[in-house]
């Protein structure tokens, strides 16, 4: 059996070599200008290891991965009242998708899809007289980066071409799901999937819910055990879209992907894992990212490293 370094690095080189297919997401102008060929793969072990192939230093946008932050926050913040806002079921639609939403009067399927998210954003705005300032000082906080900032670059951009999400929010708001603005909420929302970081940053940062709740090397809590068992199970069901499903058969970890083609995933008490690759297939999640987790975990089988 090989160890955790190798198994990386083989099934990195394997994949490297595969075609890399898809497209980069568009709709959001500035995540064109990526470079598609880069690819980057880190892994993060919860007794200390880490080891990277590729761009593995390489800042990229986060965005949706970020979703799986600002549920921390407000569920270590008002626990299970949440679920009065919002369900925690797979929605097998879109993650910008508006057809449930109608039909199940303005309750989101669940925190990771789109609409959720937002309604996550106004929980925050509800809590915070300055949510944007509260939401970066706990990014910094769980990721350890102290100089970590909003890409204003990409919120903008987003916000000019966001009509979905203006969509959203404002339908929500008819359902009176939405208890603020409808503009400074969406705004949140844009800033919260504008932060960027490397492939090692996202495993670092996603390691509490690998080492039940609390943050790797220094132990602080993030989240409750029980908290960072749920959120772990909403990644497991909700993380990949309408491509959830697929991600859960084929490589069986909790994860969460975001359009700027990273991923996180997890194995609890053992590990987390970070993916990077830009072109994304026909469900928005990385092409090469599904494929590397594909194989890993096929190689890796649950071992203990
Ligand atoms: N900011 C993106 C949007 O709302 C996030 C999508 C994603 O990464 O899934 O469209």
């Amino acid at each position: 059996m090989q160890g955790c370094k190798e198994t990386l690095d083989n099934t990195f080189s394997l994949i490297s070599k595969m075609d890399n297919k898809g497209a980069v997401a568009s709709y959001i102008p500035e995540l064109a200008k990526i470079n598609p060929d880069q690819f980057g793969v880190c892994i993060s072990t919860i007794n200390g290891e880490t080891h990277t192939a590729g761009d593995a230093q390489t800042k990229f946008s986060i965005q949706s991965i970020a979703k799986v932050l600002s549920l921390s926050l407000a569920l270590s913040k008002i626990g299970d009242t949440l679920w009065t806002r919002m369900d925690f079921e797979p929605s097998g639609n879109a993650f910008n998708s508006l057809v449930q939403l109608e039909s199940e009067q303005g309750i989101p399927r669940n925190p990771l899809i789109n609409a959720g998210a937002i309604v996550i954003c106004d929980i925050l705005c509800d809590l915070y007289k300055n949510p944007k300032k509260e939401l970066l000082q706990y990014i910094r906080k769980v990721s350890g980066i102290k100089d970590l900032t909003y890409n204003e670059v990409i919120a903008m951009s987003e916000k000019r071409t966001g009509h979905r999400n203006y969509a959203l929010v404002h339908f929500l708001k008819s359902f009176h799901n939405i208890n603020n603005d409808c503009d400074k909420v969406i705004d949140l929302y844009f800033h919260l999937c504008s932060i960027e970081m490397t492939c090692v940053e996202v495993a670092y940062t996603f390691g509490f819910l690998a080492n039940n709740g609390k943050q790797l090397g220094t132990n602080i809590k993030i989240v409750s055990p029980s908290q960072s068992r749920r959120i772990n199970a909403i990644m497991q069901t909700c993380g990949f879209y309408d491509e959830a499903g697929e991600f859960a058969y084929k490589v069986g970890l909790p994860g969460k992907s975001g359009v700027g083609g990273g991923i996180i995933a997890l194995l609890p008490n053992q590990y987390t894992i970070a993916t990077w690759s830009p072109k994304l297939n026909k469900k928005g999640n990385s092409y090469r990212g599904m494929k590397f987790l594909e194989l890993f975990t096929d190689e890796t089988q649950n071992t203990v490293f």
